[in-house]
């Protein structure tokens, strides 16, 4: 498969290129250049399928013309060794569960699959050592280094703000060890951001090791995430729910909603989509105008979807060739503020005992809004309430359990660097390694 870029303006890249590189030349997003059709006797049998067996035919769609077939399926099933289970919520309205991976955050799947896609092809070429440099704001580090963690041949420097990360998500990343080092950075995400950016601009850098970044706009990253979609399909499936089916999408960067876009163009036959903001409504007056203006993020609950320029955008405007009407068409939204959050993770919790995050609230929130005669609603729950647990407790005056596998990290001992954010700094400690 080949890959162009969004911003039709650099080379054509193969699989391998569109891995390494992240992001086109021209800075625009890579897009493969077939999405293709899975046969109608898919989706008849879809429901008899395992999470593992329907995602293998999925990423093969994508994967299989670059990975050999037996490599595609041991990087899917080792991908997929959780359970993403629909549950019911309200009388139409269902939570897809994507937090049972190592992080409890759905980011946990494309982190891993990039991890092995990128190990394969390191292996192909005879082993060099990869470094992979990620800034992270709290939840994209955690799940990045757990997906890379004991992957050989590969090693991740994980930059964060000191003391602007919470506890939890510290410990998911600074306590692993291994092929993992946490640095420290005396600022803000911005400085981290830029640390990175600088390193691969560094030619001395760029000689003396070979750098990579495995941020969301990635296609090994963002696409497996259409796994999830058709899982959550053949579920309802089998409950005899599927045949006017919205999926509804907790949405910042929009990486997770586009692929859950490429899984409809390959034949899922969902019926609407809903993209569910929280202030942050850049996407919902696209909708609403058919004008991108992007802005400053704002600080919100839900602050993993805390973004003002969503970088998927480009894909999603793309894969409709730039037409508003195709996508209001397909495409609905909606935007609540912290306020409605509270309200909303109160009462669910109240009238159904279930107990939602900041994220998974916007979206069961939109359905409970938008769903129509006769449809059936599914909102992806992206993070487990645990993750979130001073917020969520101070509104439900309750007191989550966090799962075993969260206090664990918790009890692990932390390890970072410190580093200033001057870039010689950064540099010199990685010319060291
Ligand atoms: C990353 C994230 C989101 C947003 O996903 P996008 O793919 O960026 O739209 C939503 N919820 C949680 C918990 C996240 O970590």
């Amino acid at each position: 498969m080949k890959y162009y870029s969004t911003n039709k303006n650099a080379p054509i890249a193969d699989l391998h290129k569109a891995v390494v590189k992240g992001l086109a030349e021209d800075r625009g997003l890579y897009m493969p250049e077939q999405i293709k059709m899975l046969p109608q006797s898919f989706f008849d049998h879809i429901q008899d399928m395992s999470f593992q067996e329907l995602s293998y035919v999925v990423a093969d769609a994508f994967f299989g013309e670059d990975v050999e077939k037996e490599a595609l399926k041991q990087i899917v099933y080792d991908t997929l060794s959780f359970e993403t289970p629909v549950v019911q919520v309200d009388e139409r309205i269902y939570s897809l569960e994507l937090f049972h991976g190592p992080t409890l955050a759905f980011k946990d799947v494309g982190a891993r699959f990039m991890a092995r896609l990128l190990q394969y092809f390191i292996r192909q070429e005879g082993n060099e050592q990869v470094n992979v440099l990620v800034a992270t704001s709290g939840d994209t580090g955690s799940a990045v280094a757990n997906g890379f963690l004991g992957v050989d041949g590969i090693h991740v420097y994980v930059l964060y703000p000191k003391g602007k990360v919470s506890k939890i998500q510290e410990s998911q990343f600074t306590t692993l060890g291994k092929n993992i080092t946490a640095i420290e950075v005396d600022g803000v995400f911005d400085d981290c951001q830029a640390l990175v950016k600088s390193a691969f601009m560094d030619e001395e850098l760029n000689k003396h090791m070979k750098l990579t970044s495995a941020n969301s706009i990635n296609v090994a990253r963002f696409l497996p995430q259409a796994f999830y979609y058709f899982n959550a399909y053949a579920q309802m499936k089998k409950l005899g729910k599927a045949d006017q089916l919205v999926m509804c999408v907790p949405s910042g960067n929009f990486g997770n909603i586009t692929a859950a876009l490429f899984g409809h163009q390959m034949g899922l036959p969902i019926k609407r989509f809903i993209a569910a903001n929280n202030a942050n409504d850049i996407f919902y007056n696209y909708l609403q105008t058919g004008i991108y203006d992007p802005k400053p993020s704002k600080q919100t609950l839900a602050n993993a979807m805390d973004v003002g320029n969503p970088s998927n955008f480009a894909r999603i405007y793309d894969l409709y060739g730039g037409s508003h009407e195709k996508v209001t068409s397909l495409i609905s939204g909606a935007t609540y503020s912290d306020d409605q959050i509270r309200e909303t993770l109160l009462s669910c919790y109240q009238q159904t005992g279930y107990i939602l995050d900041p994220h998974g609230t916007c979206g069961y929130r939109a359905l409970q809004e938008g769903l129509q005669e006769g449809e059936y609603g599914v909102f992806c729950e992206t993070a487990h309430p645990a993750k979130f647990k001073e917020t969520v407790d101070s509104i439900t005056h309750g007191d989550v359990e966090i799962p075993e596998r969260l206090a664990a990290f918790m009890r692990g001992k932390k390890e970072s660097v410190p580093m200033s954010k001057d870039f010689n700094d950064f540099k010199a400690f990685l010319l060291s390694k």
